[in-house]
Formats: structure tokens, C-alpha cells, sequence
């Protein structure tokens, strides 16, 4: 008997599901605490005044690990939903009335765009827009970017820097952001405290900007690290050591320095910097412990002291883009923080490790997420990138 032929009915569902495969993509989402699934879920379309950007890098961040830890973030997301929010791509599908971008273009979208209308916008603090447009979901092979952040917050990546550097925009913006709050000039002297990759990324900005550095450290990694980052002293914590006199000493006359940063995000580390910090000088708390947290501080070092506190949170579309140029500059040291490069189905596995990341001792700062066929043109264009050393 000659074999039956198929159905007709079953080639058409065959062919129905190849073109669902075609249509859907593999995204993390995240569900809640410490859970974090590859689903396949669909390739967005653009609506009117939107992109949609095929990732090319997606950048491993503290904020990320935070939200994995915890399970959510009170402005940012809420589970479950698609996660990550560092990347760079190429524009692959564009929106009815765009006309900045095209098909093809390499482009940085931020994660976030403000209203421009309400009280903080046209107060010069965009950042705390009581309508901040967040956009997520970077680590996945398609990201829709809203019409907003198309507007205001998408930068076009010139030829020559390579996708994962120009991923790097995001938190270099919050950290630029930080360095204008404090009123950072040259030849002022600056403690940063913690060496995770904000607090480089701050001590590596500081010091390209003149200002003297004095690292404080935990691993003897990060003390490595903070030194490649420009950092012109490090003080390595040490168990039973008092940390605040121990930096003090290495500021100048013991005064404190001009401005402190923390980027810890702990109680401890909050009021070890307003210890550190000299008369007159500037805090700026960087690092956000979890809601609820309380400080004890010293009214009569604040008072006397004419001690200024500041706080930074985020980013605006200006930090942005100082922080793009610096990228594309060259001058920044992109590529010394980006010191792993993994694929999507790894990305778990990496969350779950990141958690005991302290617990080790090699240089551990960002995962660079590649896709595609990036993930080799993304290891010739990093052999291409000869940066030059820091001076
Ligand atoms: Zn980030
Ligand atoms: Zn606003």
C-alpha cells in the first residue's frame, strides 16, 4: 500500500505554526522574586510614532539584581513582565509618522523619557517626572520603544563604538547625573564609597573629569578595578579597622573630603559618608537601600559642619546624552567593564550566580548579552576597539 498522504488540514497547521514561530522571539520575563523564565512570546509591532529595535547587547545591572532579589521595583515594574533595560540595537520596524529613525539604524533607546509638562519637568529635574515613561524588557531578541522615548531618548550610535559600549549609556547617565549634583570640579577630592559597578563607573567619570579619587574598596578585585578606573588612592576595608578615620587620613590635611559619594546602599555606608565628608563639603547618596531603611546621623556635625546632602535618582534626556559623548569619545574605558559576554538562555543562571557575586574574588562587573550573529561581530568590534590608557 503506498504510504497515506498527509492530510491537507495538517500541512496547513504546519505552516501555521512555522509562521507563529516566525512571529515570536525568546524574552526573559520576570515573575516575581528570584524568578526569572525564557519564554517565546511575540515579536512586537510598532504603533504610530514607535520602533521596534532587534537588541543586539543588553547590560547585566545592580538594579536588575535588586529587582530580582526583591521582585519588583516600586516605580519601575511590577511582575510579570519583560525584564532588563541597559541595550543597543538596530531599528528593525518603524511606526507610522516616524521620521528620526529608519530600518537599519544602530540606536541606544533609553528606558525612560519624561512628560516635559508637569511641575518637576519644567522645574530642570525631568528625572522626577511625576510621568516617567519606563520602558523594559532588553534582554529579548525585539524591544517595542514607546513613541515618548523614541522622541526624546533614542540616540543614533556612530559607526565606530561598538553596540555594548553604547548599552552603557543608562547608568553612565544616572552616574553623570550624580556628579552634577554634587557640584564634582576639577581638582576637588571625592571619596566614593563602594567599588560594585556604579561606584566605578563613578570613580573612572570623576577622574577623567580632574577630580581626585580615593576609593573605598572591599575585594581586593575591586581594588584593582578602582586603580584601572583612575582612582588615585584606594583604601581596601579591613575587619576590625575603623573605616572613617582610616579614609580621613588620606584626604588632604585629614580634613574630609570635598565631596563624598555612596554607592553601597546601606545604613552603614550612609553614615560612614556624612563622617567622611569635610566642613562644608557634599554627600551625595547614590545607593538606594530598600524602602523603610533609616539612617542615624549627627545633627551637630550637619549644622556645624554646613554639611549639604544630596540624593540622585535616574537620569535625564541631557545626563544622557554627556554621558553618550563620553562613550563615543573613546576616553571612557568601556570595555574594562564589561568583563563577561553571555547568551540569552544563560541569563538565569547568571542572575542566580550574581547573587553570591560577593562571595568571590575576580573581577566580576557587567554581562554583556549578545544575540544573534553579534555575538561574533560583537568580539571583533571589542579586538577592533584600542582604547586609549587612562592618563
Ligand atoms: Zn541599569
Ligand atoms: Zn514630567
Amino acid at each position: 500500500m503506498p504510504p497515506a498522504r498527509r492530510p491537507f488540514q495538517n500541512e496547513k497547521q504546519d505552516e501555521k505554526i512555522e509562521k507563529m514561530n516566525e512571529r515570536t522571539m525568546n524574552a526573559a520575563v520576570l515573575y516575581g522574586k528570584e524568578d526569572l523564565r525564557l519564554e517565546r512570546i511575540p515579536i512586537p509591532t510598532p504603533e504610530p510614532g514607535e520602533i521596534v529595535v532587534r537588541v543586539t547587547a543588553a547590560l547585566t545591572c545592580g538594579t536588575d539584581l535588586k529587582v530580582y532579589r526583591r521582585g519588583y521595583h516600586a516605580r519601575m515594574l511590577q511582575p510579570p513582565i519583560p525584564f532588563g533595560h541597559e541595550l543597543a540595537g538596530v531599528v528593525s520596524a518603524i511606526g507610522e509618522g516616524v521620521t528620526q529613525f529608519a530600518a537599519g539604524d544602530r540606536v541606544v533607546p533609553l528606558n525612560s523619557a519624561p512628560c516635559d509638562a508637569c511641575f518637576f519637568c519644567l522645574h530642570n529635574q525631568q528625572n522626577l517626572c511625576d510621568d516617567l515613561r519606563f520602558n523594559n524588557g532588553a534582554y529579548a531578541e525585539y524591544l517595542r520603544v514607546p513613541a515618548r522615548i523614541v522622541q526624546k531618548n533614542t540616540l543614533l550610535i556612530p559607526e565606530d563604538v561598538p553596540f555594548a559600549h553604547a548599552a552603557l549609556t543608562e547608568p553612565l547617565a544616572c552616574v553623570i547625573r550624580g556628579l552634577e549634583e554634587a557640584g564634582a570640579r576639577p581638582g576637588d577630592s571625592m571619596i566614593v564609597i563602594g567599588a560594585g559597578p556604579i561606584g566605578l563607573m563613578f570613580i573612572h567619570a570623576a577622574s577623567l573629569a580632574g577630580v581626585e579619587v580615593l576609593a573605598i574598596a572591599k575585594r581586593e578585585d575591586q581594588v584593582e578595578a578602582a586603580r584601572l578606573f583612575g582612582a588615585q588612592q584606594v583604601l581596601r576595608i579591613v575587619e576590625g579597622q575603623d573605616t572613617v578615620a582610616a579614609a580621613r587620613a588620606l584626604t588632604p590635611d585629614c580634613r574630609g573630603a570635598d565631596i563624598v559619594v555612596e554607592a553601597v546602599a546601606t545604613p552603614a555606608t550612609w553614615e560612614q559618608a556624612v563622617a567622611m565628608v569635610r566642613k562644608g563639603g557634599t554627600v551625595n547618596f547614590f545607593g538606594g537601600p530598600p524602602t523603610g531603611t533609616v539612617v542615624a546621623l549627627d545633627t551637630n556635625r550637619l549644622h556645624y559642619g554646613d554639611i549639604t546632602l544630596k540624593a540622585s535618582f535616574h537620569h535625564t534626556p541631557a545626563t544622557c546624552r554627556t554621558a553618550f559623548d563620553l562613550i563615543a569619545s573613546g576616553r571612557f574605558l568601556a570595555a574594562e567593564l564589561l568583563t563577561a559576554q553571555a547568551e540569552l538562555i544563560d541569563l538565569p543562571n547568571i542572575f542566580h550566580r550574581m547573587l553570591t557575586r560577593s562571595l568571590t574574588n575576580t573581577r566580576d562587573i557587567k554581562t554583556a548579552i549578545v544575540f544573534h550573529s553579534e555575538l561574533s561581530t560583537h568580539n571583533s568590534e571589542l579586538e577592533a576597539q584600542a582604547l586609549p590608557a587612562l592618563s
